[in-house]
């Protein structure tokens, strides 16, 4: 049981994350493009080491949905609650370790591929072209997200992004 509900966990969590918080971000919003997609720093920096405030609470805005899916199904088993908001964290890490010059090895990747889990080298690829690569552990959530973009792209606030950061 805990292992499904830690699967849950990330599961709901990175569709609220992904659907309820970073689209919204990247169409309207100027938080999480001024912070995570901050090019004149590294992203490992910013996603992994940053103090900063603005950058920790576009963190914790993102992180909300896991918790949420944490508390509720913490009476199921709270072994599995927390071992899926430690795994998030976990990939959050892992996931921005291409900044280092990590690469995965290609059994990880090809493991990885057939579960639908997001690699470094994907969420890389979001850091380089921010229209591409969504949903934060699961890969089928980008499909999905880059429709609902698409959809809802006449209503975006074209000047969300600061000078220099495309997106
Ligand atoms: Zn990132
Ligand atoms: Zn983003």
């Amino acid at each position: 049981m805990a292992f499904l509900v830690a699967l849950a966990v990330l599961g709901a969590g990175d569709f609220g994350s992904t659907f309820f918080y970073h689209v919204p971000q990247h169409l309207w919003f100027a938080l999480h493009l001024r912070t995570h997609h901050d090019r004149r720093r590294s992203y490992w920096d910013h996603a992994v080491l940053a103090t900063d405030p603005a950058v920790l609470l576009d963190g914790f805005l993102g992180a909300l949905p896991y918790l949420a899916a944490a508390a509720l199904l913490w009476h199921v088993s709270w072994t599995g609650a927390l071992t899926g908001l430690a795994l998030g964290q976990l990939h959050v890490w892992w996931r921005h370790t291409r900044d280092l010059g990590w690469r995965t090895p290609p059994f990880v990747r090809a493991g990885c591929g057939l579960l639908g889990i997001v690699v470094p080298e994907d969420h890389d690829g979001h850091h380089r072209n921010p229209a591409t690569e969504f949903g934060d552990i699961f890969r089928f959530y980008d499909a999905p997200a880059r429709a609902l973009l698409a959809a809802l792209a006449p209503t975006r606030r074209r000047r969300a992004a600061p000078p220099g950061v495309k997106v």
